[in-house]
């Protein structure tokens, strides 16, 4: 790979200017390690959680330690891992169908949910095929202001007029592929103190995606009841091979576990096939991955924002950070497209492929992704992808290591300037 002077210099300027935010970054890394170092200690890890299991998996301890450390790690009384959840949208359908009941009502508060949710929730698909609405279960939504910060007033008037169906409130931590601000985990804190002081009996539900380990503590630690993420993000750590987590209140936790495995099985059952050790593993490694991915984001916002290639980016260089995805809105197809190349192109894996624009499943646009990870579809490995509508935005996440996240970036900022001076 050979980046031309002008791409060298960009980033020999983003990283001076830069210092600051990794130190910060570095801090946040080491508080979490700490944090699970200790609770390692605590819960007496040793070789023989690493044990294997196969058919009903009973008395798995390897398993059942997991679960605890984890609970705690996320500030939480229960917690479920397994790598058998198969994606993020997996575990939170677990969730919320071990929540909701007929005649509930799901009530999302920071806008429209992940893509992937609509037919989940029944808001797109075919009616019949068993969704929260097939179910009884229905949907009410706050959007955000145009600031990104809360609709109370209308949080209020939804809570105050339909309050006591209003089972579950829904929060998504990240922007996922929304033009939208990420939530902190002070700000989920907000609210759902202002949601608790209308309604103190509903289950606050957070969609975690892609915001593990970004701060030093986790929804939980404000009061959310379940909160809810994939292994093949952040807290994966870029080891665990496949698989989701749901943490919460223990009630929350439970009800969820009988829709993981049956009414009654719950969590004393489920082989772990080998996969304890790279689940522990990748917690180990966790924090210090999404660091990695961190600072991969902020090059990425420098390099492609005002003082680089001056696309509109989101959040900017020099903003704190709340989830690992970088948004850069391009207003155009085709430089969407570029970056995506770009970043495959300094990816480690399948760096000679070239990705185009597909129908993928679950998703309502064609969306184009780029992806050289060693896991199918990590996105704590360096990645960009976007849906083909209109602003054109690149969501760019993830890097192992910052070296190779920093190959990738160079790489997508210098395909792009190439496109730009044509
Ligand atoms: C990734 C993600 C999900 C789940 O997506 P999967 O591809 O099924 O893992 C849900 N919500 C948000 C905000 C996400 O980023």
């Amino acid at each position: 790979m050979d980046f031309s002077e002008k791409v060298l210099s960009l980033v020999k300027e983003a990283e001076a200017a830069l210092k600051e935010r990794f130190d910060e970054i570095d801090r946040i890394s080491f508080e979490n390690t700490k944090k699970i170092m200790n609770l390692f200690k605590e819960h007496r890890v040793g070789d023989a959680v690493f044990n294997s299991t196969s058919g009903y998996g009973y008395n798995d301890r390897g398993r059942e330690v997991l679960d605890e450390v984890w609970a705690d790690v996320m500030g939480a009384e229960a917690a479920f891992v397994r790598h058998s959840i198969v994606n993020g949208t997996q575990a939170l359908t677990i969730g919320l169908f071990g929540l909701l009941r007929p005649g509930d009502i799901l009530f999302s508060i920071a806008g429209k949910p992940y893509d992937t949710l609509d037919e989940v929730i029944g808001n797109s698909g075919n009616p019949g095929d068993g969704s929260l609405r097939d179910f009884g279960v229905e949907y009410r939504q706050a959007d955000l202001l145009s600031d990104g910060s809360f609709d109370l007033e209308k949080i209020k008037q939804v809570l105050t007029d339909e309050g006591d169906r209003i089972k579950v409130v829904f929060i998504q931590r990240s922007k996922g592929y929304l033009n939208r601000r990420t939530l902190s985990v002070a700000d989920i804190g907000e609210v759902i103190s202002f949601v608790r002081g209308i309604k103190s009996d509903c289950y606050i539900v957070v969609d975690n995606c892609y915001g593990e380990f970004t701060e030093d503590r986790e929804p939980c630690a404000v009061g959310a009841d379940m909160i809810i993420g994939s292994l093949i993000k952040n807290p994966g750590g870029g080891m665990a091979e496949s698989g989701g987590y749901i943490a919460g209140t223990a009630r929350a936790v439970e009800l969820a576990s009988y829709r993981l495995t049956s009414v009654g099985c719950g969590l004393e059952v489920g082989a772990t096939l080998g996969q304890n050790k790279s689940l522990y593993k990748g917690l180990f490694y966790a924090p210090h991955t999404t660091a990695q991915a961190i600072k991969t984001a902020h090059l990425a916002a420098y390099m492609f924002g005002e003082r680089g290639l001056g696309f509109e980016v989101e959040p900017k260089w020099d903003e704190p950070r709340y989830d690992i995805i970088q948004s850069v809105i391009t207003r155009s197809a085709d430089a969407l497209c570029a970056i995506c190349r770009g970043i495959q192109a300094g990816s480690p894996i399948d760096s000679f492929v070239t990705p185009e624009p597909w129908d993928m499943p679950g998703y309502t646009d064609k969306v184009i992704m780029a992806a050289g990870a060693f896991t199918q579809g990590s996105s704590i490995e360096l990645s960009a992808d976007g849906p083909l509508r209109d602003p054109y935005t690149a969501y760019l996440q993830g890097g192992l290591t910052y070296e190779s996240g920093k190959i990738g970036i160079m790489s997508a900022v210098q395909e792009t300037m190439s496109l730009l001076e044509k």
